[in-house]
Formats: structure tokens, C-alpha cells, sequence
């Protein structure tokens, strides 16, 4: 099969784009106002203006009605590659063994076979089909944890145009297997742990790729989760992050398992307690899931003002609720990620909506403006980038622009509302980083994407194939 070609990026560094928006969402001010009828004004990578007139002059001009012009959305927790592996193997409970989560009997063992079987050329094709799925889903800024043999993600979101924190795992030990007493350390190093052979990867890794394409490729510190990580690994992992000023991000009670094992291996305490006594809790923690906190471990993140990421349908394919609106309610600054479970970020939003609705029963939770903030503000907080989930002047160029004009998206009242309730990835119109222009019309602009989607499922179609991938999934 002949591979795509991608075409270089254009530079925009010296061109304006104004974009009309029936509907922009101004954050100059503050929080969150609609403005009706406004131009977005870029200039090279960042915002110039927000004016209620058209522009003299712009080398490109998106003048279209029914428009709603949203700053770049952040989908801060994705696995492009074992969710791959999973997509419609895991559903309706196959795969399923011992009611063991998947984590361990497939996304992990199948990832690690999945990466020795592929070449090179095959992982990047599976890494640019996941990023434009990404894309096409609506995200502009996307951090995603993988294993440390997949580079060819950050290959990928740089020829592609996102802006992305790879977040390349640490192990204690990198083969970790669902045991009879919990996670089992299956080091594949000599020394009894592989933690400091990840260590040393994430950091050639960092220095191949921090800061690259203009600050648009960046690295996040990944220790993958309390099960599979010692207490030295954890140490260590948190005061590198600390010293090079890097996003730090683990899974945390993710399933019950998680929970015994952490509380048998070390003195009864919670996954969050164990992060806690290490020192990792802080306002640099992305911790995901936390499906299984109890209210005081709730209690215990949001005093350390940790970020927690909530993504809500990878659960529901379990049959677990993970309710947005519980960690809310906690007081926890709380993002909306899809795990990769499903790319489609306005979907992944509604389905945070509702199940905190019926969680709670009651309706005034996990509402519009709060949900919007989940994927704009909150981001641009746990990260630390004041100049990323808003529109204002000064601020990165990264929007996306939403298709109101859509049948299935009127009559509406409120555009905010709308969006939540109604929106999903089919109503993405144009994804803007760093000034460019990669999503328009709801097509990828600067790829093939149909040539790249097709390599790419080869690709993950070559790990199904495998006996190991067939052992897996078949049901028990
Ligand atoms: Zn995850």
C-alpha cells in the first residue's frame, strides 16, 4: 500500500485570518460572555482583536453565519493507541475476564505486543490516524499518555499542526500483569525494576522534543499508575517534573483492583493517600479517573488543588459511573478528556452532562458553562498557560469553530446550552492552532485523511491479528 504523504504546514507567522462568528465566546473579561455578530482577528500565531466589525483586509477570511467561534478545545487525556487496539473488541463486556479491569488483561499487555509487531512506518501510521481523529474531534490542545516505544506520536502531532504534551509512561515494571493479588511487577529488566530505564527514556525523549515546532510540542511527566509504580519511581518522577516545570500526570483509582492493591502493599491507605504521603498531589497533578476516591480522598486532592480528569464514557462502556458533576461538587477543578475511548470531545461533554444528571438526580449539575470551562479554562489552569483557553487579545491563536447552522442544531436559544446538549463531532467546522487553519469545512486541511485512516487500521488490524490479540479478546 503506498504511504500518504503529508504536505509541509503552511507558515503563517505573517498573515491575519478573521473569522466571523455569529457567536463568540469572549473571555477577555473573564469567565465566559457571548458576543453575537463578532470578528476574530489573528495575527500570525496569536489573537489581535475581537471586533464587532468586518476587517479592512485579511490574507484569509471565514465569513460564514451561524458560526460559534470557541477558543481552541483542550482534551487532556487520550490514548490514541491501546484504545485503538480496544475499538469495538471491548464493547457490550468482551474481553472481559475474572471481572478484571481491561486495563490489564488488554490495553496494556496488547499495547506492548502491538508496538514489538509494528514497524516504525506502521506506528506512525497509526499515530496520525489518531491524530486526526483528535483533530476532527474538535481538540486543539490534546496530552497524551502512551508507552515510550510510540515517539512517533509526537512525529505525528507535529506534522499535523496540534498542540500536544506527549506524556510517555514510566513503569516500575513495564510488562505489568492482573495477578490473583492485584497488578504483578514483571519487570523485563535485570535489576528487579524498569523504572529507571523509563526515567531515562522520558528524558532523551524530552530532549528531542520539549519546545518543539514554535512551543507547540511539549512533554508531560507520566507515571502510568499508582499499581504499576513504586514509591521511589513516583519520587523521582515528581522532582524532575518539578525541576524542568513540566505537567505531571498518573491514573488514579481507576478500578477496584487499584484500590486493594495499593491498600494491601501499603498500610491500608487509599491510591490518593499513597500519592499524597510521596509528595505527587499538587497543583502540577493531572490525575485521571478517580472512579474509585472515596469523598475524603476528594477532600484530600482538592486541598492540594489537583486537577482531575473525567472521562466519563470509557466507564460506561464498563457499566461504571464516572460523574463529572461528583468531582464538581467536591470543589476539584475537573476537565472532560476521551480517553481515547471516543475522540469526539462535544460527545464526550454530553455524556458528561448526562450521566451527572442521572448520578445526582437532579439537573442543575455538570451544566453548560461549567462543562465548557471543563475544556477551555480549567486547561489553560492545570497547565499553567494563561495564554491557551480563551479568546483575548494576546492570547494563542487556537480556536475551534462550531457549525450552528446545522438542522439538527436549531432552533436554538442559548448557544452555550446547545452546544452541550445537542453538538457532536459532525458540527466541528474549522480547528485553528497556532494560527493555522487544520480543520475546515470539517475536513482535515492539511492531510489526506481518508489515506491516513486507512493506513492506520492496517496497522491495528496487523496486532489483531496476532495469537496473543485473539487469546485476549476472545470470550471467556
Ligand atoms: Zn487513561
Amino acid at each position: 500500500m503506498p504511504r500518504p504523504s503529508l504536505m509541509p504546514l503552511p507558515n503563517v507567522a505573517q498573515q491575519t485570518t478573521a473569522i466571523f462568528g455569529s457567536y463568540v465566546l469572549d473571555g477577555s473579561h473573564g469567565g465566559q460572555r457571548v458576543l453575537r455578530d463578532h470578528w476574530v482577528i489573528l495575527e500570525g500565531d496569536r489573537i489581535a482583536a475581537i471586533h464587532p466589525s468586518r476587517p479592512a483586509q485579511a490574507d484569509h477570511v471565514i465569513d460564514t453565519p451561524g458560526r460559534f467561534v470557541l477558543p481552541g478545545l483542550m482534551n487532556l487525556h487520550n490514548h490514541c493507541f491501546s484504545e485503538a487496539i480496544a475499538r469495538s473488541h471491548a464493547e457490550d463486556g468482551a474481553g472481559k475476564k475474572n471481572d478484571q479491569s481491561i486495563v490489564y488483561t488488554v490495553l496494556l499487555p496488547l499495547s506492548k505486543t502491538g508496538l514489538d509487531v509494528l514497524t516504525p512506518q506502521e506506528r506512525l501510521d497509526v499515530a496520525r490516524m489518531g491524530i486526526t481523529q483528535l483533530l476532527l474531534g474538535g481538540a486543539t490542545s490534546v496530552m497524551e499518555p502512551f508507552r515510550n516505544s510510540l515517539p512517533e506520536m509526537f512525529t505525528a502531532a507535529e506534522e499535523l499542526g496540534l498542540r500536544f504534551w506527549g506524556a510517555p509512561y514510566l513503569f516500575s515494571a513495564a510488562d505489568p500483569k492482573a495477578g490473583n493479588d492485584g497488578v504483578e511487577y514483571n519487570t523485563t529488566s535485570t535489576t528487579g525494576r524498569d523504572s529507571e530505564r523509563d526515567l531515562t527514556q522520558w528524558k532523551a525523549l524530552y530532549d528531542r522534543w520539549q519546545g518543539k515546532a514554535d512551543g507547540r510540542i511539549g512533554l508531560a511527566m507520566s507515571p502510568h499508575a499508582t499499581d504499576t509504580c513504586d514509591p521511589d519511581l513516583l519520587r523521582a518522577a515528581t522532582a524532575m517534573a518539578r525541576e524542568l516545570n513540566v505537567p505531571n500526570t498518573i491514573h488514579v483509582a481507576q478500578s477496584a483492583g487499584e484500590v486493594k492493591t495499593i491498600g494491601a502493599r501499603y498500610e491500608g491507605r487509599t491510591p490518593s493517600e499513597y500519592l499524597d504521603w510521596l509528595g505527587v498531589l499538587g497543583p502540577d497533578l493531572l490525575a485521571a479517573h478517580c472512579v474509585y476516591a472515596t469523598d475524603n480522598d476528594l477532600q484530600l486532592m482538592q486541598s492540594k488543588d489537583v486537577t482531575v480528569m473525567n472521562c466519563p464514557r470509557v466507564f460506561s462502556r464498563s457499566g461504571k459511573t464516572a460523574a463529572f458533576g461528583r468531582f464538581e461538587a467536591a470543589g476539584l477543578r475537573v476537565m472532560v478528556g476521551t480517553d481515547g475511548y471516543n475522540m469526539d470531545l462535544l460527545g464526550e461533554l454530553n455524556a458528561a452532562a448526562m450521566i451527572s444528571k442521572v448520578a445526582a438526580g437532579r439537573p442543575d449539575v455538570a451544566t453548560a458553562p461549567a462543562l465548557i470551562s471543563s475544556v477551555t479554562e480549567a486547561g489553560a489552569q492545570a497547565l499553567n498557560r494563561p495564554d491557551l483557553g480563551h479568546i483575548a487579545p494576546g492570547a494563542k491563536a487556537d480556536l475551534t469553530v462550531i457549525d450552528m447552522a446545522h438542522p439538527h442544531l436549531q432552533p436554538h436559544y442559548d448557544p452555550c446550552r446547545t452546544l452541550i446538549a445537542l453538538a457532536n463531532r459532525s458540527n466541528i467546522d474549522t480547528v485553528i492552532v497556532d494560527g493555522r487553519i487544520l480543520v475546515s469545512g470539517g475536513r482535515l486541511a492539511v492531510a489526506d485523511a481518508q489515506a491516513l485512516t486507512r493506513a492506520g487500521s492496517a496497522a491495528i488490524q496487523k496486532i489483531w491479528d496476532q495469537p496473543e490479540a485473539r487469546d485476549a479478546f476472545a470470550s471467556s
